[in-house]
Formats: structure tokens, C-alpha cells, sequence
């Protein structure tokens, strides 16, 4: 049984119920630990705030990573209600015109999916490490498109494949502070985000016929993942890249 009592956890990119991190923080909170939950902007302030009152003692804060006022604001805010953090989820990701092909990507949608899915884990991890005096764990999330291509996944692939190398930086620049820094590379979900990626049922289907476990992944596996991943069990853990797709990626033909 894992435990993360006494431990504060912030968790960024609940948008609804379908949504990794709403799993993660399900997850982070069954096994103690008390939620502040990060939603992008006012659309999305009643979601959260209905789904954090589900969760004992879970406040929820609106962050939007692309504004730096926003993220020093929403640490500033952090440091007086809970003084310290133990745990910072990165469940975020945006690509604009994904359909367009890695040739076609225009500067400006190369920068904003750059700025949204990568540098908004610098940025978010700068603002939390004076609060993880004591050490603390990071985790983000990412797809197998950093590594392999898929159709329509195109500049996001790209993002993904900086987000996975930025894991390894962090990881050596926190280390010395006891500052652990993964990501969990999850199978196809069915979210808000995923709608946005063209044929996204043929990745499902693809997961389900070639994958050794024949079957998508849960997004409360993932959830699991991530509590191992954030708990002490994993105090030995830095810098690696998860795989949580019930081993599609080993799979060749
Ligand atoms: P989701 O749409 O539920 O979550 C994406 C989140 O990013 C949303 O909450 C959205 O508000 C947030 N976001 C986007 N721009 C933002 C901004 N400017 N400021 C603050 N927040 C912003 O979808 P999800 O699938 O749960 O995605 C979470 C993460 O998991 C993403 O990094 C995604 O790439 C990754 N992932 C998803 C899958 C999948 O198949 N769904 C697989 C592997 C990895």
C-alpha cells in the first residue's frame, strides 16, 4: 500500500473527467496526499471544481502556462496555503493545426506547441523547486510519437520527443536536491486533447489487435503508474521514460 500522507501534490491539466490527470489526482488522493488541482482558464473553473470536491480537502487554482504571471501567481498562491510541495503532476499538452504535416508546420504553431507541452514543465518546475526543500518528485506526460511516427500526430511527436530529452536535463539539474523528474509515456486515451488528433480510433484499434495485452490502457493505470512513480517506492527513479500501453511498444509487426 503506497502511502502519501502529509504529502501536497499539485496537479496541472484537469480539463473534465476524462482527462489523465483527473486519474492522477484520483489516484494521489485514495492514497493520502492533499490535491491542488490546475485548471487552464474560467471555462473550465466548474468542471474542476466539481470533480476537486469529490476529493477530500482538494482546492483547485487556474493557471494558464502560457501567461508567466499566471504561473508565478499560482505558486505565490500555493506557497500560503500549503507551504511547501511534495509532488508537481505536468498533465499538459497543445499543438495548434496538428493535421498539418511536420513540413507544412508554421513557425508560430512550431513555437506555441513548443511553449504549451515543453517549456511549460521548465517554467512550472522553476516555480515549485524552492518549494520542495525537503526533495520532492515530477512527472509528465508524454506519447509514443516522441519516438516512433504516427499519422496525424506530426509537430506534437516533435514536442514530445524535446519534452522526453527535457526530462533527462531536469532530472540532472534536480537531482542533487533530491528532486526526481519521470515521465509516463501512456497508450491512446480517449480525452478532449486526443479528439483533436485525426484517426485516433485506428490508434486505438491498433493498440487492441497488435498490443500483448490486446486491450487499451485504463487511465487509472496510469493513475497507478503515477502514484508508484511520485511515492518512495520509486525513491531510486529519475530521468526515465515510463511506458504505460499495455506493451505496445515492444511490439515490431
Ligand atoms: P486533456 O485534454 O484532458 O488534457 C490536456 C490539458 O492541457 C487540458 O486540461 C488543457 O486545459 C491543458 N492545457 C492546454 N493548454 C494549456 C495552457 N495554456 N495552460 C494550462 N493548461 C493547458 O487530455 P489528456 O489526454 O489527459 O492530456 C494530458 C497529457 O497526456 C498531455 O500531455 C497529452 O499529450 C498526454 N498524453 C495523452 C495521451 C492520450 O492518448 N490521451 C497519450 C499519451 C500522453
Amino acid at each position: 500500500m503506497i502511502d502519501l500522507k502529509g504529502k501536497v501534490a499539485v496537479v496541472f491539466g484537469l480539463a473534465n473527467k476524462r482527462s489523465i490527470a483527473w486519474a492522477i489526482c484520483q489516484k494521489l488522493a485514495a492514497a493520502g496526499a492533499t490535491l491542488a488541482i490546475c485548471y487552464q482558464n474560467e471555462r473550465l473553473q466548474r468542471d474542476a471544481q466539481e470533480l476537486a470536491a469529490d476529493l477530500p480537502g482538494a482546492r483547485t487554482f487556474p493557471c494558464d502556462v502560457s501567461i508567466d504571471s499566471d504561473i508565478d501567481g499560482v505558486f505565490e498562491q500555493l506557497k500560503s496555503a500549503y507551504g511547501k510541495l511534495d509532488i508537481l503532476v505536468h498533465s499538459i499538452g497543445f499543438a495548434p493545426n496538428i493535421k498539418n504535416t511536420v513540413l507544412n508546420t508554421a513557425r508560430e504553431d512550431f513555437r506555441v506547441a513548443h511553449d504549451i507541452s515543453v517549456y511549460s514543465l521548465i517554467a512550472l518546475v522553476r516555480g515549485a523547486e524552492p518549494l520542495m526543500a525537503e526533495g520532492g518528485c515530477i512527472l509528465t506526460l508524454t506519447y509514443y510519437g516522441a519516438e516512433k511516427v504516427f499519422p496525424n500526430y506530426n509537430i506534437m511527436g516533435v514536442a514530445k520527443a524535446a519534452l522526453e530529452a527535457t526530462v533527462r536535463y531536469l532530472a540532472v539539474d534536480l537531482g542533487p536536491k533530491k528532486i526526481r523528474v519521470n515521465a509516463i509515456s501512456a497508450g491512446p486515451i480517449k480525452t478532449l486533447a486526443a479528439r483533436g488528433i485525426g484517426d485516433f480510433s485506428k490508434i486505438l484499434t491498433a493498440v487492441e489487435e497488435r498490443g500483448p495485452l490486446k486491450r487499451n490502457v485504463d487511465p487509472l493505470e496510469v493513475g497507478n503508474t503515477a502514484m508508484f512513480l511520485c511515492s518512495p517506492l520509486a525513491s531510486g527513479i529519475t530521468g526515465e521514460i515510463t511506458f504505460v500501453d499495455c506493451g505496445y511498444n515492444i511490439t515490431g509487426l
